[in-house]
């Protein structure tokens, strides 16, 4: 089963239709079915490693300032119990707490699941960020997810890789600021070449402007890990920015999509790349 890592960007992104969520679409049917969709979402930011566990997550409207049919958008997908304790499994001694009553699908999750699996019929589970670990714990606990893709878990991780949203600049419909385009640069070279790498990030001149705070790009930890873990890096499904300071860049690991640039994305195994020599996760 692929992976992958969403730039969801805006929650009116869940009832528009753009060439982002043309790409979530197209990513959504170009895969085989999922058993069930694991979300690290930018939106579950909280003092411990939790999973939801109930048998039917709510829908969360996580924002406020939005019209009401932002409101009014419900995605019924059920959970999964019994794959929530497997996945508590798989990850030890990683602890994970399986959360019953707190938490449900937010708007990380559904503003792009409503895109790529419309009908909302597939169970979804939503794994928590830490954020009392550093972005090494998520590296590897991405990489600890690795197995369940191999029981048809599709993993999805959905934030920003570029997300200040005090330097929204509202007349750059459709671009990014210097430093913003300069740290998704260098993203996607550590993504498509050493994903295992992403932690030096960072280091990187322009992290504090472009990871102001921390939860939008945390999540991309999670696909560079299972990259790591895979020994392949990720491809970049599709790219670009909005307001200036908001990078909406989407990688996918091991998917077949081809989207509306024309261009026909094939895993890195059928285009025969050599996996990543120093992979140790
Ligand atoms: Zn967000």
């Amino acid at each position: 089963m692929p992976a992958a890592f969403f730039g969801h960007g805006s929650p009116m992104n869940a009832l528009e239709l753009n060439r982002y969520t043309d790409a979530w679409a197209t990513f959504g049917t170009g895969i085989p079915r999922p058993r069930a969709i694991l979300v690290i979402s930018a939106h579950w930011y909280i003092q411990a490693t939790a999973l939801t566990a109930m048998p039917q997550p709510k829908t969360i409207h996580d924002f406020y300032g939005f019209p009401p049919e932002l409101f009014a958008v419900d995605y019924p997908a059920p959970g999964d119990p019994d794959l929530a304790e497997q996945i508590a499994d798989v990850v030890k001694p990683t602890w994970v707490g399986l959360d019953v009553d707190s938490w449900g699908i937010d708007h990380g999750t559904w503003s792009v699941l409503r895109h790529a699996f419309p009908d909302a019929d597939i169970p979804v589970l939503q794994l928590s960020i830490n954020a009392n670990k550093p972005l090494e714990y998520h590296l590897e606990l991405g990489a600890r997810l690795a197995p369940l893709r191999q029981q048809g878990v599709l993993i999805i991780a959905s934030g920003n890789v570029v997300h200040n949203l005090r330097g929204i600049d509202l007349n750059r419909t459709d671009s990014g600021f210097s430093w913003a385009q300069r740290f998704d640069d260098a993203a996607r070279e550590v993504m498509t070449d050493v994903p295992e790498a992403s932690p030096t990030l960072q280091g990187h001149e322009d992290f504090g402007i472009a990871v102001p705070t921390p939860e939008h790009f945390i999540p991309l930890l999670y696909l560079a890990g299972l990259s790591a873990a895979a020994e392949r890096p990720a491809e970049v499904l599709i790219d670009g920015y909005v307001y200036g300071s908001l990078s909406m860049t989407a990688y996918t690991l091991d998917a077949r999509c081809p989207i509306g640039n024309g261009v026909d994305l094939e895993s890195a195994a059928e285009l025969g790349r050599m996996p990543a020599e120093d992979s140790n996760i």
